[in-house]
């Protein structure tokens, strides 16, 4: 079976349409978390992830934008991002926001206990898996071979056996267009990966980001396609959020 791996969208419709367009045949979507926050179609996004079917899994985003806060925890959140969240609560329709609000917390098995799908981390839900000693905690905290997580909107992750963790990130051969790059699963290893962020990447690279996932093939391919980012800015200008949620795309920071 062959997965399409999808992570933190944030209400970013081209980006999550290119996605669509350039994946290659699957059975299955995994989708790990923030659908909307940060991003000007969280309507049009939610029912396009929902048509998909597959797995969701919620992000700290899908949580605030449909109320599901623990006291206090808004304020956690920075000033554009408390902005956004804001904006998204009252534009959202309520069979959305309901949706969201019902969405399951990781970790979600889609393969039995050979793959985790989380969205921070499998301890923490909201822990952002940045550094290889949480990663090692990761591992420690989960049974699974395959551990899958987002929150970071970066394209990278671990390999791990009993002698050695070692840091894998994605080598593409072109910055402009569509690309992939293919890492073939070693048997005696266990993996942490991140698909990447399809609606607001943070690794210096604007395009949509997304991930394969091939059980048979024993493959995980990362892949970056460019998108119609002009057209995801003027929305989210249009719709009066702040500004740097705009030009943020175009530099993928
Ligand atoms: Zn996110």
């Amino acid at each position: 079976m062959r997965a399409l791996v999808i992570s933190d969208i944030h209400a970013n419709l081209p980006a999550l349409e290119a996605v669509l367009a350039a994946a290659p045949q699957y059975d299955a979507v995994w989708n790990l978390g923030d659908i909307v926050g940060y991003g000007a179609n969280p309507n049009e996004v939610v029912e396009l992830a929902r048509s998909l079917g597959g797995i969701v899994v919620r992000g700290n985003h899908d949580r605030a934008c449909s109320g599901n806060l623990r006291y206090g925890e808004f304020f956690d959140f920075s000033q554009h991002a408390r902005y956004s969240i804001s904006w998204t609560r009252k534009a959202l329709r309520e069979e959305n926001t309901k949706w969201l609000s019902r969405l399951a917390r990781g970790p979600v098995r889609p393969l039995g206990r050979k793959v985790a799908c989380v969205h921070g981390s499998p301890q923490d839900e909201d822990e952002y898996i940045l550094g290889g000693e949480v990663a090692r905690e990761a591992f420690r905290a989960s049974c699974a071979r395959i551990i899958l997580c987002g929150h970071t909107h970066g394209q990278y992750g671990w390999s791990s056996n009993r002698r050695r963790l070692d840091l894998l990130k994605p080598d593409f051969d072109s910055r402009t267009g569509a690309v992939r790059f293919e890492l073939p699963l070693r048997t005696g290893n266990r993996y942490l990966l991140n698909p990447g962020s399809v609606g607001q990447p943070r690794d210096h690279d604007w395009r949509a980001a997304f991930a394969v996932y091939d059980d048979n093939e024993a493959m995980f391919t990362w892949h970056r396609v460019p998108y119609k980012v002009l057209t995801a800015q003027r929305r989210i200008l249009r719709a009066e959020l702040p500004e740097i949620l705009a030009t943020r795309l175009r530099d993928g920071t």
